[in-house]
């Protein structure tokens, strides 16, 4: 029997020609039958590592996802690959559950896709009587291993927690000699403990990488007017993929139908959605006939697509863990994305309120809060304060790719001066008054709401007059996160200050080293600057020919009814820009180009690529 390796197999099948860090460690674990958890950032390359090994062992690979749309995304990639792949779910006509039974029923597969009720739910019987045994002699490929995707819907600790992965904690028992591989992108110990446990995974290899995303740039935004905030992240990405996240289906609804008036193929997605709108406006997206969705955090799963470039949540998600989780979503296909966090402190305000209600707000959730708000109203490198956040060293020095060390921040010459100017302000309107008041007051607003109240009396009025409102909101965010002031519960949330705050009234000495930041002014008609990764990657591309080369893709993909980045991800199309290959030899060996695609889609790319070159 010829045997073929790891190697060939990512060569061939996915046209790459190298491991990422991790990969090859939780291939060999499943080729052992050795269990594992598997700790990898979204677009770190998790399903490869479950893949490739299948296709070199002589079984079947199961796996378990949460989600029937994600399931049939990973397996019409592989099918465009060369990959015997099929899931079996409980979407799929009565017609095509037949064939699908049949096809595992004489092995034609390597991999099957499964929701966690068929492996161990009721009935899940007749379903794993199609495989294979070691001894009973029936045609069909033994099962040699499972793969849990999004292990950490098996955790009440997770951000994602999913009932029906419960019933996982059977599988060890009912496969005592399958080994078990749990992958998730969640990192917080916890959950992986959990994780563990509850799958009885049996002296697992742990396998944890790095967390960091260079290619992400961060940025955080004080909400001031959330609209012009939007459009200026908009204007940087004309026609590219993006999501934004809002707290409410309401909002939502709003933003969505906005970006429509004002020209942007933009779709909203929420719970409240019929199932039947939600799925048109997921597949629009994934099949480029939307640029953009509008989405709720509760409810943005399905919506993954590679080639994410922006990512902007337009209020403060509930913890990192989340934020470092819908942010991720950005760039998987390891290209330049941007992820902009638009935010107030009322935000943080409205969690507590709402996880008070639902009765929630335990202290964990509490502290969660303040290390998202935290990180919200910190002066740092982002990157750094991510990765330090889940427990990892940031070795470099600047990032390249945050507003902080990309140098859009600057840090006020005399924050004593400006946060005493603040504070004052709050006392003088009383501790009655929210963020917006405050602000317009000492910008010297010359609003009815501010001179009906005679609150351009004040010695407060227009002390900040020289700084945008967005400024001064900002800064008082960044007082709330310092714990100087802050938000008062309900019925109306408004400023108050804290011991600490009074005691700066009173003593100008007292909180020494009180650093303070702002937008560099002025921001508009600025564009910001490009990060490395970004100037990296357009490096020699024909932008030309790379857009030329998108549409030739879209029409592909058209044809088969495929979304677009199954064909080929960006990073394929920019490679090909790049290298112009005109010559189906030339074209074998661009990264991401395997062999089954370059058989059935190259003579398309190297005739554009041609044409392109031509009328030069
Ligand atoms: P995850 O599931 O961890 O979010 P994916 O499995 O979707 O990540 O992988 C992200 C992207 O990286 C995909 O486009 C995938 O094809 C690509 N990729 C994975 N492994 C490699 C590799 N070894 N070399 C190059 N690209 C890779
Ligand atoms: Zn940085």
């Amino acid at each position: 029997m010829v045997t073929i390796t790891l190697e060939d197999v990512l060569s061939r099948y996915w046209g790459y020609t190298s491991f990422r860090p991790l990969q090859r460690d939780a291939m060999e674990a499943i080729l052992s039958r050795r269990d594992s958890l598997v700790v990898l950032p979204t677009g770190g390359g998790k399903s490869i590592c479950f893949q490739a090994p299948a296709l070199v062992g002589g079984g079947v690979g199961l796996v378990v996802s949460p989600l029937i749309s994600l399931m049939k995304d990973q397996v019409d990639t592989l099918v465009a690959n060369g990959i015997q792949a099929a899931c079996y779910n409980s979407a799929l006509s009565a017609d095509a559950k037949t064939a699908t039974a049949a096809g595992i029923r004489e092995g034609r597969y390597a991999l099957v896709y499964v929701s966690p009720e068929r492996l161990a739910g009721e009935g899940s019987d007749s379903f794993l009587s199609l495989f294979g045994g070691p001894s009973d002699g029936a045609q069909g490929r033994p099962m040699s291993f499972v793969a849990i995707d999004e292990a950490h819907c098996i955790s009440q600790w997770g951000h994602d927690f999913r009932p029906e992965y419960r019933q996982l904690g059977a599988l060890r028992a009912r496969f005592p000699g399958v080994s078990l591989h749990a992958f998730t992108a969640t990192a917080t110990a916890r959950v992986r403990r959990d994780i563990m446990s509850q799958l009885a995974l049996r002296d697992p290899l742990e396998l944890v990488g790095s967390f960091d995303r260079p290619n992400l740039v961060y940025r955080v935004l004080p909400r001031a007017s959330l609209k012009r905030q939007l459009q200026d992240v908009l204007a940087r990405h004309r026609g590219q993929a993006g999501i934004i996240y809002c707290t409410s289906r309401r909002e939502v609804d709003a933003l969505a139908a906005w970006l429509a008036d004002s020209g942007i193929r933009a779709r909203p997605y929420h719970a409240g959605l019929e199932d039947a709108d939600r799925h048109r406006h997921q597949d629009a997206f994934l099949n480029e006939d939307a640029d953009v969705v509008v989405a709720t955090v509760a409810f943005g799963m399905g919506i993954d697509r590679s080639d994410v470039r922006f990512v902007v949540h337009a209020g403060a998600p509930q913890s990192l863990e989340h934020y470092q989780q819908e942010s991720g979503r950005a760039g998987r296909d390891g290209l330049e994305a941007e992820c902009v966090l638009i935010y107030s402190g009322a935000d943080f305000l409205k969690w507590r309120v709402m996880l008070e209600r639902s009765g929630e707000l335990t202290d964990a959730r509490r502290a969660l809060l303040r290390d998202m708000e935290r990180y919200a109203a910190g002066v740092g490198c982002r990157h750094r304060h991510l990765v330090s956040y889940f427990g990892d060293d940031y070795s470099r020095v600047e990032c390249g790719a945050c507003d902080y060390c990309l140098g859009e921040l600057e840090s006020v010459g005399d924050a004593i001066v400006v946060a005493r100017k603040i504070l004052s302000c709050v006392a003088r309107v009383g501790q009655r008054f929210g963020a917006a008041h405050v602000a317009n007051v000492l910008c010297g607003s010359e609003s009815e709401q501010v001179s009906a109240r005679g609150h351009d009396r004040l010695t407060t009025f227009g002390l900040l007059r020289a700084a945008p409102v967005a400024e001064v909101r900002g800064y008082i965010e960044q007082l709330t996160a310092e714990a100087l002031l802050r938000q008062t519960d309900e019925p109306y949330p408004v400023l108050a200050l804290t011991e600490d705050g009074v005691a700066l009234l009173k003593d100008a000495s007292s909180r020494p080293g009180l650093a303070l930041a702002r937008q560099k002014r002025p921001t508009t008609d600025r564009l910001p600057a490009r990060s490395r990764v970004e100037t990296e990657s357009w490096q020699d591309v024909d932008r030309d020919l790379f857009e030329r080369l998108r549409g030739v893709r879209l029409q592909i993909a058209r044809d088969r009814g495929v979304p677009p980045y199954v064909i080929f991800h960006d990073t394929t199309l920019r490679e090909l820009a790049r290298l112009k290959p005109t010559s189906l030899s030339a074209l074998r060996g661009v990264y991401g180009i395997g062999a089954r695609k370059a058989e059935q889609l190259g003579d398309a790319f190297v005739q554009e690529i041609r044409a392109h070159v031509e009328e030069r």
